[in-house]
C-alpha cells in the first residue's frame, strides 16, 4: 500500500495557487485590488512578456508595517476582516487573505513598502514560498510588488499559458476596465517598455474614456443619469455610430466593481434596439449603484457574474432611460475631411514610477518624477494618443477636482459647439436649406448655417418608411386586400410552427392566414401597398427573420422589430429623386423622433463644418 505523506506548506500553497492564480492576469488583478484597498490615489502597472517574466505594481497607498510584512504572505492573512461575522459587511475588494501567499508560492516576489509613520522603507524577498532577506531601504510611502517568472516552479501551469501577446492583451483589457471603474485613481500602464495609457485620476469618467479609447470615441458619448429608488446609474452611452461587433465594449460596474451582468446587458441592448444593426452591440460604460442586499454575487464568481434581485424593474428602468436618452438629441455624426488632430499630452504627475529607477538617477529619497522617461508612448486605437510630445503642458493640465466631466480642455471645444449649433432638422430651419444636388446617385448635398450636410437618401427613405410602418402598426391602420383564390404555401415544420406562433404579428402586418393542414397555410389577404414590394417575398422575409430572431418583449417593441423587417424588404433598388422629393423627405424626417439613424443604425445625415473645409484649403492654419 502506498505511504501516506503529509504535504508541506510550500506544496499545499502551490496546489492552492492554481485555483486562485492561473495566469499573469490574476496576479495583476490581485495586486491592484490590494493597492485600491490600501487607498492608493495613483497606481503604475508595468509588465513584460505578457506578465509572465515580469509584473510590477507600484502604489502610493498606506504601505505595510515592517512587522506585518511576513504575515501578509501567510495563507489566510488579511487585515480586512477579523472573523466570520465581518464577511457580511465586507466592502473591500479582497478579503480571503490568500493572494499574496499563493502568488509568492509560484513566482519570485520582491516587495518594497513604507508606511507614513516609518522613517525608512523595507524590502523583502520571497521565492517559491521560501522567505528571503528583509532589508531597510529608502522608499517613498506606498508599496511596490515585483513578481518575476510566474510558475517557474510549476512547469505544468506554465505550459498552459498562452502567448505573451495574448496574456498581455488580457491584462490590458482588465486594466482598461479597472481604470474606468476608478476615475479618481491615476493609472499608468506600461507594456514592454511602452506606455499604453495613463489616466489623470481627476475623477472624470469621460476623461478616462478619452485616455483609453481616444478622442474620437470620447466625442461620441452622451452622459446618462438615472436616479430611481431601486437603482442609480451614472455613465456614458456611445452614439450609435460607435456600435461594435462584440459585447466587449459594454462595461458595467455594480457598486464599484467591474462585473458581468447579463440582465443589464440585455436591458441596454433593448434600449438601443432602434439603433442597432443585427449582431451589433452598443458601446457604453455604466456605473450602477444598488443596495448591496439586492446583489447576488455568487452566481459565477470566476466569471465575475452577478445577479440583481428586482430584475424586471431594473431591466425596464435601464432600457427605457437609454431609449429616451438616445432619441433626445441631434445625433448627426461629424464627418472629418482630415484625421482628427493629434492630441496634446496630459500631465501624469500623480502616477508613481517604479522608484528604483528614481534611486538610480537621484540619490534623494524624495519622490522625484523629473527623471528622464525611457519608455516610448504608443498610439491607441484612434492613433491620436501621444504622451510626451513637445507641447505646452500647462495648457492641458488636468486639475484634480470634481469638475464637470465635459470641462477638460480637449473636448470642451466640441461640446460647446454643439450647444450653440443651429439645429438642422427643425420647422424653422427648413426654409434655409440650400440643396446643391446629388452625388454618386445616393447622397444629397445640402448647405445650412455654416455646415454642409450630406444625406444618404436610401437611409433617410428607409427611416421615413420605417416610422410610417411603426405608426400604422401602432394605430392598427394597415389595410388588407383579399386574394382570391388564396395562395397555398407548403412550409417546413419549423416555418409552420413559426407562423402559428406569430399569427398575431402577421395579422398586424396585414396578412390574413388560414391553417391548411399538413404544414400548409392559405394566404387569403395581403397588406395593401404599404411596403412597395412583392408581398409574397415580403412574407418569406419576415418569416425567415422570425425564425432566426424570435420576437420578445412588449407589444411596442414587437412593433419596432416588425417595422424594421418590413422596411428592409421595402427599400431595395435605386430610387430616382429630384429636389422636390428631397424637400419632401426632409420635411417628413423632421417630424420624426429620431431622424438621424436608419432603423439599422446607419446615419441618415453627416455634416462637415465650414471650419473643416477652410482648414482643408489652408485658409485657417491650426
Ligand atoms: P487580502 O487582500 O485578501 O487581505 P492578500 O494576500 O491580497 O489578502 O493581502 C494580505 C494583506 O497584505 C492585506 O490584507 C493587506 O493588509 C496587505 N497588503 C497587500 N498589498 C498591499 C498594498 N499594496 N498596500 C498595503 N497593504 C497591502
Ligand atoms: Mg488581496
Amino acid at each position: 500500500m502506498a505511504k501516506i505523506n503529509i504535504l508541506d506548506k510550500q506544496t499545499i500553497d502551490k496546489i492552492a495557487a492554481g485555483e486562485v492564480i492561473d495566469r499573469p492576469l490574476n496576479v495583476v488583478k490581485e495586486l491592484i485590488e490590494n493597492s485600491i484597498d490600501a487607498q492608493a490615489s495613483a497606481i503604475t502597472i508595468e509588465i513584460k512578456d505578457g506578465g509572465i517574466s515580469f509584473i510590477r505594481v507600484t502604489d502610493d497607498g498606506a504601505g505595510i508595517e515592517k512587522s506585518e510584512i511576513k504575515k501578509a504572505f501567510m495563507a489566510h492573512a488579511t487585515s480586512k476582516i477579523e472573523g466570520a461575522e465581518d464577511l457580511l459587511k465586507i466592502s473591500s475588494l479582497g478579503f480571503r487573505g490568500e493572494a499574496l501567499s499563493t502568488i509568492s508560492a509560484v513566482s519570485m516576489v520582491n516587495v518594497i513598502t513604507k508606511t507614513e509613520d516609518s522613517l525608512t522603507g523595507t524590502s523583502f524577498n520571497i521565492d517559491g514560498g521560501i522567505e528571503g532577506e528583509m532589508t531597510d531601504i529608502g522608499a517613498p510611502c506606498g508599496t511596490t510588488f515585483i513578481v518575476k517568472d510566474l510558475f517557474y516552479n510549476v512547469p505544468v501551469r506554465r505550459k498552459f499559458l498562452k502567448s505573451a501577446q495574448t496574456e498581455g492583451s488580457y491584462i490590458s483589457d482588465l486594466l482598461e476596465h479597472i481604470a474606468l471603474s476608478h476615475p479618481e485613481i491615476a493609472f499608468k500602464f506600461i507594456n514592454n517598455g511602452k506606455i499604453v495609457f495613463a489616466t489623470s485620476g481627476n475623477g472624470s469618467l469621460k476623461e478616462v474614456i478619452y485616455r483609453i479609447y481616444g478622442r474620437d470615441t470620447a466625442d461620441k458619448v452622451l452622459p446618462l443619469n438615472i436616479d430611481s429608488e431601486i437603482i442609480k446609474v451614472e455613465g456614458y452611452l456611445g452614439k450609435p455610430e460607435l456600435n461594435r461587433s462584440s459585447r466587449n465594449f459594454e462595461t458595467f460596474f455594480v457598486n464599484g466593481r467591474y462585473v458581468n451582468c447579463p440582465l443589464v446587458s440585455k436591458a441596454a441592448e433593448e434600449g438601443y434596439s432602434n439603433y442597432l444593426m443585427m449582431h451589433k452591440f452598443p458601446f457604453l460604460i455604466l456605473q450602477l449603484s444598488v443596495d448591496p442586499s439586492e446583489v447576488d454575487v455568487n452566481v459565477h464568481p470566476s466569471k465575475m457574474e452577478i445577479r440583481l434581485h428586482n430584475s424586471e424593474e431594473i431591466y425596464s428602468i435601464i432600457s427605457k432611460a437609454i431609449e429616451e436618452r438616445l432619441s433626445e438629441r441631434e445625433l448627426i455624426p461629424d464627418a472629418y475631411l482630415d484625421e482628427p488632430e493629434k492630441e496634446a499630452p496630459i500631465e501624469v504627475k500623480k502616477a508613481p514610477e517604479p522608484f528604483e529607477k528614481v534611486r538610480m538617477t537621484s540619490k534623494s529619497l524624495a519622490f522625484n518624477m523629473d527623471f528622464e522617461e525611457d519608455t516610448e508612448p504608443i498610439a491607441n486605437d484612434s492613433g491620436s494618443f501621444r504622451l510626451y510630445e513637445d507641447t505646452n503642458i500647462s495648457e492641458t493640465k488636468v486639475t484634480p477636482s470634481n469638475e464637470d466631466p465635459d470641462s477638460y480642455p480637449q473636448i470642451k471645444e466640441a461640446s460647446q459647439m454643439e450647444l450653440f449649433e443651429d439645429r438642422f432638422l427643425t420647422e424653422d430651419s427648413k426654409d434655409k436649406y440650400e440643396i446643391f444636388g446629388q452625388l454618386f446617385k445616393t447622397y444629397w448635398l445640402i448647405g445650412f448655417s455654416d455646415k454642409l450636410f450630406i444625406m444618404d437618401q436610401h437611409a433617410a427613405h428607409e427611416k421615413v418608411k420605417y416610422e410610417r410602418i411603426v405608426n400604422a402598426l401602432k394605430e392598427k391602420r394597415i389595410a388588407t386586400q383579399s386574394i382570391n383564390p388564396p395562395v397555398i404555401l407548403e412550409l417546413s415544420t419549423k416555418e409552420y410552427d413559426t407562423v402559428s406562433d406569430y399569427l398575431d404579428s402577421f395579422t398586424a402586418l396585414g396578412f390574413e392566414i388560414e391553417d391548411f393542414g399538413l404544414n400548409s397555410i392559405a394566404l387569403r389577404g395581403m397588406p395593401v401597398d404599404l411596403y412597395g414590394c412583392d408581398e409574397l417575398e415580403f412574407f418569406r422575409e419576415v418569416l425567415d427573420e422570425l425564425m432566426d430572431n424570435p420576437l420578445k418583449g412588449e407589444l411596442s417593441v414587437i412593433h419596432y422589430k416588425l417595422a424594421s423587417m418590413a422596411c428592409k424588404a421595402a427599400v431595395k433598388g435605386n430610387m430616382k429623386m429630384n429636389e422636390q422629393g428631397v424637400r419632401a423627405l426632409l420635411d417628413e424626417l423632421l417630424t420624426l423622433d429620431n431622424p438621424y439613424n436608419c432603423p439599422h443604425g446607419r446615419p441618415t445625415l453627416v455634416s462637415i463644418s465650414k471650419y473643416e473645409i477652410e482648414k482643408k484649403f489652408k485658409r485657417i492654419v491650426t
